[in-house]
């Protein structure tokens, strides 16, 4: 789809998917998979691209271009590798975005450099074992000390936290009767004095993994406090509708290629003497898997046009990640039906899809949480 994209935009979509035909390999990403391995030269290669900073202005070392190339690069590493393109939207979304859109002039000298050159990755800290949904009840607390912060609590589902250099940490600095009021966030240095990670087993997310953190007494210098003291609500609000973006664009493209490999699948398996794909039964899943990777592929370039013209909303973000974050999931429930027994074996794909895909529907709020959001803009 490229009616709406520049003919620069087609030039760089089609730049990154050459790269992803001939420098991702499937058996690497499997092997990533199966043995829970970040794919570091992978992100080595994409940093000397230049492509990590592409929502980075020159000035810091970055491309400077728009949302819509930051999501046509996610959606084309989410074709090949989701858990790369994860990589990747972390720190568009943590580094580039979150601290070029808030960071004092020193926080973007000091960090956005380091991002665009794939030196220093950041991650993100907001959910708590007691603050899941419900994200504005987090208890761990950032107190001033001299000069630094003092910081204690507990995250979970830090996710990356193993590859990263910096975890964006959401705190408390103070208490209101305003539940959103009094939220500060710090760039936390992931080698810090009292605080550590201990991994998850999860269905997935596999090579990047995700964390359970304790901090105590880790100290911050104040300078890493990003954005206002007390006041980083908005912050988060930020932070969330581009990561919702990001995500929905990563898992646009997984959702394409659950529907190649379904595809492909139902025109070569033979049964009853015909393809698969001959049986209207099968043949009518396979079409309504592509009008539904078409529709996310459309939202998503809706999405970015409203946010390149300051016209995006919360209920914005909340459509996309609610109809593609499902689509994903029903493409690859649907996929690995098409392939039948071997959807279910570990040759194919489609079950890491189908494993990937029910992430989607938690993380970064849930779709329950998406459907709130959307009945709430309608007055309910
Ligand atoms: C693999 C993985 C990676 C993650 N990565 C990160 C990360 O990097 N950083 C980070 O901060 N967080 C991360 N998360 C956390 C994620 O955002 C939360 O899991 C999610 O927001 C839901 O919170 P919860 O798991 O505590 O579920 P809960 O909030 O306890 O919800 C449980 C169920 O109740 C429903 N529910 C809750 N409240 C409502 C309501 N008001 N209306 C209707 N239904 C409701 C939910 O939809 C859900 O079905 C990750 C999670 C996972 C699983």
């Amino acid at each position: 789809m490229d009616f709406d994209l520049t003919d620069e935009q087609q030039a760089f979509r089609d730049t990154v998917r050459q790269w992803c035909q001939r420098e991702v390999n499937r058996e690497y990403v499997r092997e990533c998979d199966r043995e829970h391995r970040p794919p570091t030269e992978l992100f080595k290669a994409i940093a000397e691209q230049g492509w990590l900073g592409i929502n980075i202005p020159a000035a810091y070392g970055g491309l400077g271009a728009g949302a819509t190339e930051a999501a046509l690069l996610l959606q084309e590493l989410g074709r090949v590798f989701l858990d790369l393109s994860f990589w990747v939207f972390r720190e568009l979304c943590w580094g580039g975005f979150s601290i070029g859109a808030y960071g004092t002039e020193e926080q973007k000298q000091r960090f956005l450099p380091r991002v665009a050159s794939g030196d220093w990755s950041v991650c993100f800290a907001l959910t708590e074992p007691a603050s899941g949904s419900d994200a504005a009840s987090i208890k761990t607390t950032a107190k001033a000390d001299g000069d630094d912060y003092v910081i204690n609590g507990q995250k979970v589902f830090t996710s990356g936290f193993k590859i990263s250099d910096y975890v964006l940490v959401a705190t408390k600095t103070s208490q209101s009767e305003n539940r959103h009021a009094g939220f500060s966030l710090f760039l936390v240095d992931t080698k810090s004095e009292g605080l550590t990670g201990t991994p998850l087993e999860t269905l997935g997310h596999w090579p990047l993994g995700t964390a359970l953190l304790y901090l105590d007494n880790v100290r911050v210098p104040r300078e890493n406090l990003l954005g206002p003291l007390d006041e980083g609500w908005p912050l988060l609000g930020a932070g969330l509708t581009y990561e919702r973006l990001s995500l929905s664009a990563a898992r646009t493209g997984a959702a394409q290629a659950a529907l190649a490999d379904a595809l492909e699948y139902a025109k070569t398996r033979q049964q009853f003497g015909r393809p698969i794909g001959k049986f209207q039964a099968v043949s009518h899943q396979l079409a309504e898997m592509q009008v539904m990777v078409e529709l996310s592929e459309l939202l998503v370039r809706q999405y970015t046009w409203k946010f390149e013209n300051g016209r995006n909303t919360v209920r914005d973000a909340a459509i996309l990640k609610l109809y593609t974050c499902e689509a994903y999931k029903s493409v690859s429930d649907m996929g690995l039906q098409v392939l039948g027994g071997y959807g279910y074996t570990m040759e194919y794909d489609l079950q890491r899809h189908f494993r990937e895909s029910r992430l989607g529907v938690i993380g970064a709020g849930t779709s329950e949480i998406q459907r709130n959001i959307i009945a709430k803009s309608l007055g309910l």
